[in-house]
């Protein structure tokens, strides 16, 4: 079907436009002071975990999104949720360990599971506290 301009003007099509979601999501006084803090500690801790098990990684990234705690591309680049800021020390280290892993491995098979059981025993546990925890 061929649309025209007056198909639309009297409305006998209408138009959906689709907003591209959003990409970051607003900056409040306590998002900024949580991203702060996340850029003073959450580098330097990634680059002595990623030292101490032998990762090397390209460049790491502070974001603010709902989606994940960590994300990790193929070009080594590792994303990291200014919200770790709100979590306890422990499971901080251990998001970032699983992101370290899917420098090696960018799924969750079996040899990263074994990679990530190798540096991080308790990950199981862990994974289900972090459960308890909402992204905001
Ligand atoms: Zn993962």
């Amino acid at each position: 079907m061929r649309i025209t301009l007056e198909d639309i003007l009297r409305g006998r099509v209408r138009l959906v436009v689709r907003r591209r979601r959003r990409r970051s999501l607003p900056e409040t006084a306590e998002v900024a002071e949580l991203r702060a803090l996340a850029k003073a500690v959450l580098p330097e801790r990634l680059s002595e975990l990623a030292s101490e098990y032998g990762f090397s990684y390209n460049q790491v990234r502070i974001k603010h999104n709902v989606s994940n705690w960590g994300s990790c591309s193929s070009k080594g680049n590792i994303n990291l949720n200014l919200n770790l800021m709100r979590l306890p020390e422990d499971l901080r280290d251990y998001v970032m360990l699983h992101e370290l892993c899917h420098l090696k491995y960018l799924n969750h098979g079996p040899e990263f599971h074994a990679l990530l059981e190798s540096v991080c025993p308790d990950h199981r546990m862990l994974q289900r506290r972090l459960k308890d925890y909402k992204l905001i």
